[in-house]
């Protein structure tokens, strides 16, 4: 049996850059599974697993999607020889993760691991009372096992108090971590959760998320003053925009979540574009960024 972690939270809470963490800290033969939200597969790009470790899963969020990308791509998981000793999935910021691990679990072969759900500490408060994201962020936290504070370098002690207080309401029975970059050593994930709800009754559950993607044409350079403008005017219906695009002559990785962007090396075989997902209220990007270049 392969032990499974499902790592859930909502976009831009820091999943990626946990997966990394535990990759390169682990020590282990990992395998992980990345279900992204766009027509681009960033994060699995973003993941620096060598050759094979690393599957996208492509056909949109495999949480309300009926096909069948996640027991497909674990069957194909544990058919490596040699199999992988862990295996991740890491699942859209939209996601519901304990949906996910149910669903995982009709594969044979592997034991699901805690479930581990990652907060913002500036945004969770914020992304709980809101219209649009409230219920998303509250479902990923229902059966959450670890719940994992993230940004807390972000956050003055009173966001950081509101945040567990939120967490405590929500889910008491979890186990709460805070970090400030998302690094947590791999033993941080090893305990016993308390006891799980039969898996049956989750399964008649319908969930639909109304949160529209768009792409943006990045094959034109930016100017990065007037980018930077433009980042800066995104309303908060912009919940989450990534990929790669030109500043200049520069390529550049833009990552933009909570009001809050940061720019950095292009990661190799990532083609330029952008592509974000927002509430229905989401204006056309691609006139909006039309003002940046
Ligand atoms: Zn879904």
């Amino acid at each position: 049996m392969i032990p499974l972690t499902v790592i859930g939270g909502f976009l831009g809470a820091g999943k990626t850059t946990l997966v990394n963490h535990l990759l390169a800290t682990g020590g282990k033969r990992w395998g992980v599974l990345v279900n992204d939200f766009g027509a681009i597969n960033v994060d699995a790009a973003l993941i620096a697993a060598s050759d094979g470790q690393t599957m996208a899963l492509t056909n949109g969020c495999v949480c309300c999607n009926m096909g069948d990308d996640l027991g497909d791509g674990l069957a194909a998981m544990a058919a490596r020889i040699p199999p992988p000793e862990h295996v991740i999935v890491e699942a859209s910021g939209v996601g519901d993760p304990w949906r996910i691990a149910q669903m995982a679990l009709i594969e044979p072969g592997f034991t699901l691991e805690p479930l581990v759900v990652l907060v913002d500490a500036t945004a969770l408060p914020a992304q709980l009372d809101d219209h649009w994201t409230g219920d998303t962020v509250a479902r990923q936290l229902a059966f959450a096992e670890i719940v994992v504070i993230t940004k807390i370098d972000l956050a003055d002690a009173a966001q950081l108090a509101m945040v567990h207080a939120r967490i405590a309401q929500l889910r008491p029975q979890a186990r709460v971590i805070e970090t400030a970059h998302a690094s947590l050593p791999e033993t941080a994930l090893g305990f016993t959760p308390p006891a799980r709800p039969p898996a049956s009754r989750f399964q008649a559950d319908e969930i639909t998320h109304a949160f529209p993607t768009q792409r943006i044409a990045a094959d034109q350079p930016f100017d990065r003053d007037r980018l930077r403008w433009v980042l800066g005017m995104l309303p908060a219906s912009v919940l989450r925009l990534k990929g790669v695009c030109l500043l200049g002559t520069d390529r550049v990785l833009l990552q933009y979540a909570a009001e809050r962007w940061a720019f950095s090396p292009a990661p190799n075989g990532l083609a330029n574009g952008l592509v974000a997902i927002g509430t229905p209220q989401m204006p056309d990007l691609e006139l909006l960024f039309s003002e940046a270049r």
